[in-house]
């Protein structure tokens, strides 16, 4: 049997983990045995009694940084562990749907997760890591961030949710944002579920569907809209 796909966690903090994951669709998964989750404490791999894995920045300034001869003996550790190694970073390429379907289609990620300022830049550079960052905002540590990659990803491997086409058609998907969803009561607060909706007609509801898609990505990201627009552009 192959491998199932595998997250490596380094981290400061292993009992943050599962956390999140060990519940709902990416827990059920890991139970079935369709992902597997390693953490390592960066902790272990420190070299002086008190165990220490942060110094002061040279130059001076506020807060700690992560050492470098400890993040790497942590790397040295976790060598043969399948997949990319990622530190999860506000400098790094914003994440987005496009990269997790790939991670998801390989044998894994190793996930390096910082604390306090960061990660002496001289082992980023000594290992070429990639940067990930989960957005333009600051988190107090990388776990919550990996935590997100390690659901996105999961949540796309097969057999993980039962409903392929759920996956298929989601937020996304083509540059698009999804279309709303509407469940029962039919007429809640006055407000009804529009009408096509409970129409029966399965092609018009399909074309409402995307022109609702569209019409919420061309309002709520532009960005995201004009990529659209270039790629039918490409198509034709
Ligand atoms: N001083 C750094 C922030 C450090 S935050 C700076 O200004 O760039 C501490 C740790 O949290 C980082 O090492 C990183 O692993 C994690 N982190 C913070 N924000 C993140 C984000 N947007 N995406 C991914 N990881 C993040």
């Amino acid at each position: 049997m192959i491998a199932p796909w595998t997250a490596t966690v380094l981290t400061l903090f292993p009992e943050m983990f599962p956390g999140p994951l060990g519940h709902s669709l990416a827990g059920k998964a890991l139970e079935r045995g369709l992902w597997r989750l390693e953490t390592v404490d960066i902790r272990a791999f420190a070299r002086d009694k008190h165990r220490s894995v942060d110094d002061a920045p040279f130059g001076g300034g506020p807060g700690m940084v992560l050492r470098p001869d400890v993040v790497d003996a942590a790397i040295a550790g976790i060598a043969g562990r399948p997949g990319p190694l990622l530190y999860l970073s506000p400098r790094g390429h914003r994440l987005d749907q496009e990269r997790v379907a790939r991670l998801s289609e390989g044998p894994g990620v190793r996930l390096l997760c910082g604390r306090f300022e960061g990660v002496d830049e001289r082992v980023i550079e000594a290992h070429a890591i990639e940067e990930l960052s989960l957005g333009d905002f600051v988190l107090s540590g990388g776990e919550p961030a990996a935590i997100a990659l390690i659901d996105a990803c999961v949540r796309l491997l097969p057999g993980v949710i039962g409903d392929a086409a759920a996956v298929a058609e989601e937020s996304f998907t083509g540059n698009l944002l999804e279309y709303p969803h509407y469940t029962r009561p039919q007429e809640w607060r006055g407000r009804a579920v529009p009408e096509i909706l409970i129409s029966g007609h399965h092609d018009k509801v399909r074309q409402w569907r995307q022109a609702q898609a569209e019409a919420a990505t061309q309002t709520r990201r532009p960005d995201l809209w004009q990529r659209y627009l270039a790629r039918k552009r490409d198509r034709h």
